[in-house]
């Protein structure tokens, strides 16, 4: 039985700004308003449920809420993005500029970049964390996660739970 979270009407959604390197409009900072959509595939349990929405949707609010209003840095090559990080701040040059931002308004994030795939396998590697180590989930085979950076773009990936 599959059971769906769609993002936009659930309320799983966050706001956070990037810069990407390269040339054009998205070589400057800028904001992207994400949602996220999951699906997921189980066995009824005794109560008649796969799994209790009000859990899973507080586990994908927990990963939205740290990207919420940050500015997402990934792990580019120091060839195209060099990051020295002093007492308060990161000082990150990139596309031939130089910004000095607070630590508290980044959110580094493990990643080769900041590209709407990367970005889903990180955000699914977070959710299956959370599924794989909690009993409450335990019913579920595998769960899908779309994550859209507006514009009609998204990404889409399936992870297995067992
Ligand atoms: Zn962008």
């Amino acid at each position: 039985m599959i059971v769906e979270l769609i993002g936009k009407e659930a309320g799983l959604t966050f706001e956070c700004m990037h810069i990407v390197p390269g040339r054009g409009d998205c070589s400057r900072i800028h904001p992207h308003f994400h949602y996220v959509d999951v699906l997921v595939d189980g066995e009824f349990d005794e109560k008649r449920r796969i799994v209790h929405l009000y859990n899973l949707k507080a586990v994908i609010m927990r990963i939205c809420s740290a990207f919420e209003d940050k500015i997402l840095i990934a792990d580019y090559p120091e060839s195209v993005q060099k990051i020295t990080i002093e007492d308060m701040h990161y000082k990150i040059e990139i596309n031939n500029k130089l910004y000095l931002i607070p630590k508290s308004d980044i959110f580094k994030i493990k990643s080769p970049s900041l590209n709407i795939e990367d970005l889903t396998v990180y955000f699914g590697n977070e959710l299956a964390l959370d599924l794989q180590n909690k009993e409450m989930f335990n019913s579920l085979k595998y769960f899908e996660v779309t994550l859209s950076e507006g514009h009609g773009q998204r990404g889409k990936l399936r992870m297995d739970l067992k």
